[in-house]
């Protein structure tokens, strides 16, 4: 029926399920959900629709990131509506991981 922006990162957990809300969420409530599930972020500012979030303590990491399966420093993550899916991005790779949807 519609086409899936969002996919699967190849360094993705597969044992990850994307957030499912009845209703679209308010951007306070879907930041609080990315940083309850990677509590290596941090939430940095929101920029024309973009939610920006960096990594809360300096390289290296114990957790690589959850897109790229990489480190990249102090670059972090952005998180978008992409229609009813909520995904993160990274700068280094052009998947997105899907961490919530509006089902
Ligand atoms: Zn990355």
């Amino acid at each position: 029926m519609s086409a899936e922006p969002c996919f699967s990162a190849s360094g993705q957990d597969s044992d990850f399920k994307p957030i499912t809300f009845e209703a679209k969420p308010n951007p306070e409530l879907i930041i609080k959900s990315v940083l309850e599930h990677f509590t290596y972020l941090k939430f940095r500012n929101s920029f024309r629709g973009i939610d920006n979030y960096n990594f809360a303590s300096p390289q290296p990491w114990s957790s690589p990131c959850p897109i790229c399966d990489g480190k990249h420093g102090n670059y972090g993550l952005h998180g978008e509506w992409y229609g009813t899916e909520y995904c993160l991005t990274c700068f280094t790779s052009s998947n997105k991981f899907r961490f919530a949807i509006v089902a």
